[in-house]
């Protein structure tokens, strides 16, 4: 299937081509032409399965375009909010269509204004209620979209949307996008929308399959050395840790920071500039480690995040799911990795069986399989190394005083003490524990004879300098 098969207007076409998709994704390919219909729908799809094109290009295909406000989109954060106006503004620019943000935390006039010029409102269910309800906007929208619905169940928006819906009684038509389905979504969509379609992915498809899960067992004490070892390991270029807590999000953050990681922390007690400036920081490649809240990384579309962490288990399924679903977006590979303790085999469990997806239970690297792969890295590096004119000079200096093997054998010494690997020589549970433990805790084992007495250990200890790219590390922290 082609988007030229849903016979969409031609500036929309364009925008497609110019967006770079070639072909509409599975949500897109059954969603748009119910809504070209007309029919209300409910659409339940995973994270990063392009649910905003879903709705966005049927609904700007319908839309007259006279510069009225013909549809609202209501998302759950103001992060959202800005990612799909961009992405709508996209889709709409050559039919010269004007969006506007509406949330809190800004100052009223200026979206006022916005809002009397644009054809589509995004918006956060609380500031939009509390236009609609000051009558500080006249509206009367067509198109109404729930967006990300299950999230805004859950941050407690329910009274707000069932408010907001009083005020837009001459809608035509209503649509409702999740990535999940609770009972509660199911009967708010019976409550407000009328005779919809529902579409559901099936359960095996619920995350994504090139996303590859595993999980890393640990005592309470080593998760941040955990972290440390396996961001070392695995390289990422992009990734987003997540944490339970808002304090621990400042503490890895400042922590990963003292450790030659270029890192930032994102939850809700910052004010939105910072928020928008991290986030910022994060979409450009100026930041390597973004250290989250589920909350305050709800929906986030980061394009290139090539691993997200469990700094611990989330404490439901679904957050698991929208968690994971940061990475592997635009039929991407990803990797999910979890640090568990023996404390939330329990939790694992669960999500293992909710989920229905496999998470591989793995090994921390210990040093000697870090070192090995440092020096790979660094075999690797020397065969691919272009030979810069600037060294013949130095070479020639460095002849007049060692024979050309004594310098080799220099230069490879200071390059080695580079790569050489900080920590303790083993994290965490080995094979056999692991197994032995899962087992235990499958049977009912008292869990908390697992606990380790040991305190805290290595969060103090100071790193050498780093491998591979510290330089570009050290330099970004100081932008
Ligand atoms: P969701 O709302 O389901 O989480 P998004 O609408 O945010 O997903 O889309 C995720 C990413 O995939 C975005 O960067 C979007 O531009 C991209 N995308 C959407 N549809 C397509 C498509 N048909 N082909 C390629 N990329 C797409
Ligand atoms: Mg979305």
């Amino acid at each position: 299937m082609t988007f030229q098969d849903f016979n969409l207007k031609q500036e929309l076409n364009k925008a497609i081509e110019n967006a770079g998709f070639t072909a509409p994704s599975p949500i897109q390919e059954s969603a748009i032409p119910i809504v070209l219909n007309g029919k209300d729908i409910v659409a339940q799809a995973q994270t990063g399965t392009g649910k905003t094109a879903a709705f966005g290009l049927p609904l700007l295909n319908m839309m007259k375009c006279d510069g009225n406000v013909e549809t609202v989109v209501i998302v759950p954060t103001r992060e959202l909010a800005l990612q799909v106006s961009d992405e709508l503004f996209k889709f709409g620019k050559f039919l010269n269509i004007k969006t506007a943000t509406v949330y809190g935390g800004t100052a009223y006039n200026r979206q006022i204004n916005h809002i009397n010029n644009a054809s589509i409102i995004v918006a956060t269910p609380g500031r939009f209620l509390d236009l609609l309800s000051k009558k500080q906007i006249n509206i009367d929208p067509d198109f109404v979209v729930l967006d990300e619905a299950d999230e805004m169940m859950d941050m407690g928006f329910l009274e707000d949307i069932k408010k907001i819906f009083n005020y837009l009684k001459n809608r035509k038509q209503t649509l409702m996008f999740s990535a999940t389905m609770p009972a509660p979504i199911k009967k708010l969509a019976e409550k407000i929308l009328v005779e919809p379609e529902f579409i559901t992915i099936t359960q095996k498809e619920v995350t994504n399959t090139k996303i590859a899960q595993s999980f890393y067992v640990v005592e309470e004490y080593e998760r941040d050395d955990a972290l440390i070892r396996l961001f070392d390991y695995k390289n990422p270029s992009k990734a987003i840790v997540f944490c339970k807590m808002k304090r621990d999000v400042d503490r890895l953050s400042t922590y990963l920071v003292s450790q030659g990681f270029s890192a930032k922390g994102l939850h809700g007690d910052m004010e939105q500039r910072q928020r928008e400036e991290v986030i910022r920081a994060f979409k450009g490649d100026n930041l390597e480690v973004l250290i989250a809240t589920d909350v305050a990384a709800r929906g986030l579309d980061v394009k290139g995040v090539s691993h997200v962490f469990n700094y611990q288990l989330p404490f439901d399924s679904e957050s698991y799911v929208h968690r994971i679903g940061r990475t592997g977006r635009g039929g991407q590979e990803g990797s999910a990795v979890s640090i568990v303790t023996p404390a939330e085999f329990k939790s694992l469990h669960k999500i293992q069986k909710d989920v229905g997806a496999k998470i591989e239970s793995k090994i921390v690297p210990n040093k000697s399989a870090l070192q090995d792969k440092s020096l790979q890295q660094f075999l690797n590096n020397i065969a691919t190394q272009e030979i810069d004119e600037s060294v013949i000079e130095l070479m020639d200096k460095l002849k007049d005083q060692f024979d050309l093997s004594t310098i080799t054998y220099k230069l490879a010494s200071i390059l080695l003490a580079k790569t050489e690997v900080k920590g303790k020589d083993t994290i965490g549970k080995s094979k056999k524990d692991i197994e032995y433990l899962l087992q235990r805790a499958a049977k009912g084992g008292d869990r908390s004879k697992s606990r380790s007495s040991r305190g805290r250990g290595g969060s103090s200890r100071s790193r050498g300098p780093r491998n591979g790219n510290s330089n570009n590390r050290r330099r970004d922290n100081k932008r």
